[in-house]
């Protein structure tokens, strides 16, 4: 394999254990709940769900969901979530 290949894949293998590096700027999920798939997004700044839930509250079990897994790799804005979340 050529070397310079070779430096890039150990430069990817060290960026991928530091997950601060990087910062969503927008994503799109197919989410599967427990009864229904949904759209989550996060884009512009805001998030947005297909799910009824989402409509009254601009939060939902999916925006938090995905909160918790992206954590410091979302922007301030998206991790909006007022209360600390249980492990
Ligand atoms: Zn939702």
């Amino acid at each position: 394999m050529q070397s310079s290949l070779i430096g890039k894949i150990e430069k990817a293998k060290r960026y991928a254990q530091e997950t601060d590096r990087i910062t969503f700027s927008g994503l799109s999920v197919n989410f599967r709940g427990e009864n229904n798939n949904y759209t989550t997004e996060y884009k512009d700044g805001k998030w947005h769900c297909s799910c009824r839930f989402f409509a009254s509250w601009g939060l939902c079990s999916h925006t938090m969901a995905l909160e918790k897994i992206l954590g410091e790799m979302l922007p301030e804005a998206a991790r909006a979530t007022q209360f600390e979340l249980a492990p």
